[in-house]
């Protein structure tokens, strides 16, 4: 998969060197390129943004820098595969893993970090006379700029990528996860020692027998879902209830 991050901030995706995103991108699996929108200016002062129509506070993003950038970055060759644009912004539709899983799937990714009071609207209207768009939030809140949703997004998506993670089966298991998972929240995990400061790993855990270690785990998921996040469980279809969830 490719991946164009554009920034005022080329500086805050260092950690896209490290673990297991460092690794892919070394083997090639992730191909990751970070852009100075400042590039793409074209006076002394390297400006980005400038006053509100309409006055306010703030200031917001140009279009010309941002649509220089988008150009260069997609190139203009026809038969290129086209990217999608990811426009992290509170005011956008939900970052969740069902997105992140259908955006793993996706061959080339633009992620462009808004700062100040955003992008100007016009810019977004003419990618998406050119690409797919899609505007998302990270969460209900706001952050100083796009860059560190972006990382978020980027760290959900590349995860999923075959051969990111060491062993595929654990992201099956995640919280989320398509299927048994996927409106669940994960529960407590253990490893050695057994003891610790007193206190036991659960003993069904040490007990081999792996079908009562699943329905255990599913107690637990069941349980920090009701405490955590009880809305969540009434998304999952009544056929995917057993009996022995309900009493749980
Ligand atoms: N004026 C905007 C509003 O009220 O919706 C907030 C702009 S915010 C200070 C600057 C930039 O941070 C945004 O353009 C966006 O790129 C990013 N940002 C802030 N909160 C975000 C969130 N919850 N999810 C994704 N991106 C966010």
């Amino acid at each position: 998969m490719r991946i164009d991050i554009i920034t005022i901030f080329a500086d805050y995706f260092a950690p896209l060197d490290l673990s297991l995103i460092g690794r892919a991108r070394e083997s090639g699996l992730l191909d990751i390129r970070v852009h100075d929108l400042r590039s793409w200016t074209h006076d002394r002062h390297r400006t980005v943004d400038d006053t509100p129509y309409g006055g306010g506070p703030g200031m917001v993003m140009k279009p010309e820098p941002w649509g220089e950038a988008l150009d260069t970055v997609v190139g203009g060759d026809p038969d290129t595969v086209t990217p999608r644009l990811v426009l992290p912004t509170p005011s956008g539709a939900p970052f969740t893993q069902e997105r992140a899983e259908r955006l793993s799937g996706e061959p080339w990714l633009v992620f462009a970090c808004g700062r100040y009071e955003g992008i100007d609207a016009r810019f977004v209207a003419d990618a998406r006379e050119r690409m797919a768009v899609e505007e998302l939030s990270v969460g209900d809140y706001v952050l100083a700029g796009g860059e560190s949703a972006t990382l978020v997004m980027v760290e959900a998506i590349s995860r999923l990528l075959p051969g990111v993670l060491g062993n595929a089966d654990s992201a099956a298991q995640d919280s989320f996860a398509p299927g048994a998972m996927e409106h669940l929240l994960e529960g407590p995990v253990y490893t050695k020692p057994p003891v610790w400061r007193g206190r036991e790993v659960p003993p069904i855990l040490l007990s081999g027998n792996h079908g009562a270690v699943d329905r255990w785990r599913r107690d637990e998921a069941l349980r920090t879902t009701a405490r955590n996040r009880p809305e969540l469980l009434d998304e999952i279809p009544p056929d995917q209830l057993d009996q022995r969830d309900r009493e749980v």
